[in-house]
């Protein structure tokens, strides 16, 4: 009998809301997580099959002395050229997607939180069972990602605007959690939407 595939629950917000803050609460209690970025630096690892296909596109000069990927050199070279950008994903997304379905086929719990910073921009929304936001005014986005990348405002404000806009990831979400105050005022939401997952999860699976 093949095992069932858990309740997918993507979580998603701007740069700096809390994605990362809020699946660790979820962890806690229980719930696996898989990390989208996670799993990007995975397929890409030494003696990956994606590691091969990227220095096939784009030439040796992306790998750095220790046989990493230079990420910033892939970044630089498809700012410059978009056509670059797309050959990137088509080689980088399939795997991603594998990669994250294997994960979660394996976390054997109800249900897994899928952490896509990218969702609502890349229309992801149909591959989750549930989206869950993490929403948080842009003042203490700011704020909190200046802290945590050592970025300046403006730098900050250019990721934000590259992003999707409030009311849009708002509009796709079917729960919110709002991570403007302290994490410990958000535990009780976070314990509650636990419940809700599980209970979903098995009502899907009766
Ligand atoms: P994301 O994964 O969405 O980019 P993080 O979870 O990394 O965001 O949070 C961004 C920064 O803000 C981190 O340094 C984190 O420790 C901090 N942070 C997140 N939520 C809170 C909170 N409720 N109170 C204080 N700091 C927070």
């Amino acid at each position: 009998m093949s095992q069932q595939r858990p309740f997918v629950v993507g979580v998603t917000g701007g740069i700096g809301s809390g994605k990362t803050t809020v699946c660790r609460e979820f962890q806690k209690l229980g719930a696996p997580m898989v990390d989208t970025d996670q799993v990007a630096r995975e397929v890409v690892a030494p003696g990956t099959p994606g590691l091969a296909a990227v220095v096939d596109a784009f030439g040796p000069e992306v790998l750095m002395a220790d046989g990493q990927l230079d990420r910033r050199r892939v970044r630089q070279l498809v700012f410059a050229t978009p056509d670059l950008r797309l050959r990137l994903e088509a080689i980088l997304h399939p795997l991603i997607r594998q990669a994250t379905d294997a994960q979660v086929a394996a976390a054997g719990y109800p249900y897994c939180l899928v952490c896509i910073p990218l969702l609502v921009e890349r229309g992801g929304g149909n591959r989750v069972d549930r989206v869950l936001v993490i929403d948080c005014p842009p003042e203490v986005q700011t704020a909190r990602v200046m802290v945590r990348d050592e970025l300046t405002a403006p730098e900050v404000a250019a990721i934000m605007r590259s992003q999707a806009s409030r009311e849009d990831r708002l509009a796709a979400a079917h729960d919110v959690l709002e991570n403007s105050g302290d994490i410990a005022t958000l535990r009780p939401q976070i314990a509650a939407l636990h419940a809700r997952y599980l209970q979903l999860a098995d009502e899907v699976t009766r």
